[in-house]
């Protein structure tokens, strides 16, 4: 089964931490709207190109809108590319189909429109309950329009509601931090991913931080709130699921369980990267190279790399252990390699600081190995994973 992302590459404005591909109106050049209308165009072409490739005809489970902004887009802008979608790919009829929503754009009629369309999970970018942080972010909504978007999208018949949130701003208390999250359950939501704020260079935010106009809070504070993060929310209902994701019961993200599982999936619009068996490509980071090569029928590729069996099974060890467990049984039958077998003595040392957990032929980090994942990952692919002993 395969997943669909489409990256919509606009924002109203561009955050200050932000390094995804997108631009805003002043960035553009030109009346925004016609830049959004060519792009839709060139993005359907994409569509079009792509699914002339038989090989991607699988039935197809999740669709997700990223971006960027997608809920920028209009419902009917929305609705016709997953009209387009539906006539190229067999489209699963129970498939999780979710929309990423600035809280800043859109209302309660916007989202039953969305809803009218086809979205049945949004993904809502609230980052912060206080107006100060999401100042200093420089997102374009309040706090209070935020848990209003919450009850829109209730009100218009979305029952799968996912919440981002920031933690580890500057300054940032515990007691705010776990006001955050209580003012985020009490709104029930189905699924909560907090991110720690990473400093990515080249956003306005990282120049900040070099030029100390912005003082980053310390890795023990940082490790402090992830840990409190987890107590929290797991203690309210959830399971942590990945290092940075919770669900309450049945509601995982079947898209992102597909990429952390290495299931096929193709990504449309610029800088969307894709997967398909042991191939990855992406394409250009730019939307005017973007367009310029649909409009000649050319498929807009940046790179590609054939990814060896080593290399397969390096990202099945870290993607698994990074979110639901490597399951050796899988391994072995993917890879014909017995890991468990392998890595027999790190494995136990791991169950025995209660860093990891064993269930049937699931190795899975607990929370207090969640904290400690990057380590572990790393002792993990230290291991010479290129060749059978
Ligand atoms: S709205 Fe989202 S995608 Fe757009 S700049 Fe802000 S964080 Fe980035």
């Amino acid at each position: 089964m395969a997943s669909l992302y489409l990256h919509i590459p606009f924002c109203e404005h561009k955050c200050i931490y932000c390094d995804f591909y997108s631009i805003a109106p002043a960035e553009s050049g030109e009346t925004h709207h016609l830049l959004i209308e060519r792009f839709l165009a060139a993005l359907e072409m994409e569509i079009q190109l792509r699914a002339e490739d038989k090989r991607f005809h699988e039935s197809v489970e999740t669709i997700f809108f990223g971006g960027g902004t997608p809920s920028l887009l209009h419902p009917s802008e929305i609705e016709k590319l997953l009209n387009l979608l539906a006539i190229y790919f067999s489209i699963q009829t129970n498939a999780e189909i979710t929309l990423e929503t600035n809280p800043g754009t859109v209302d309660k009629q916007k989202l039953k429109a969305f809803r009218s369309a086809g979205i049945n999970r949004i993904s809502m970018g609230i980052q912060s309950f206080y107006d100060d942080d999401l100042r200093f972010l420089t997102r374009i909504h309040t706090a209070s329009e935020a848990k209003q978007c919450v009850l829109d999208a209730y009100a218009a018949g979305f029952t799968n509601v996912s919440f981002d949130l920031i933690f580890s701003l500057p300054n940032q208390s515990l007691r705010r931090w776990e006001s955050n999250l209580k003012q985020a359950i009490e709104l029930q939501p189905t699924h909560i991913s907090c991110y720690s704020l990473i400093l990515e260079p080249g956003t306005q935010l990282f120049n900040m931080v070099q030029s100390k106009q912005v003082i980053p809070l310390d890795a023990d504070s940082d490790a402090e709130l992830y840990e409190f993060t987890i107590n929290f929310l797991t203690s309210h209902g959830f399971e942590q699921y990945e290092v940075s994701n919770f669900a309450k019961q049945n509601y995982k993200c079947r898209h992102n369980i597909n990429y952390w599982n290495h299931s096929n999936y193709l990504g449309f619009g610029p800088s969307a990267h894709s997967f398909w068996e042991n191939e990855r490509w992406w394409n250009v980071s730019n939307i005017t190279a973007y367009i310029e090569q649909l409009n000649k029928r050319i498929l807009p590729l940046s790179g590609g790399e054939h990814l060896s069996e080593t290399k397969l099974l390096e990202e099945a060890v870290f993607l698994g252990l990074r979110s639901e467990g490597i399951d050796f049984e899988n391994i072995r039958q993917r890879f014909v390699r017995d890991l468990l077998k392998e890595n027999s003595i790190i494995i136990s040392e791991l169950i025995q600081k209660g860093l990891a957990r064993m269930e049937g032929e699931r190795f899975q980090l607990t929370a207090k190995g969640y904290l400690v994942c990057d380590e572990i990952c790393q002792s993990f692919l230290l291991i010479d994973l290129s060749e059978t002993p």
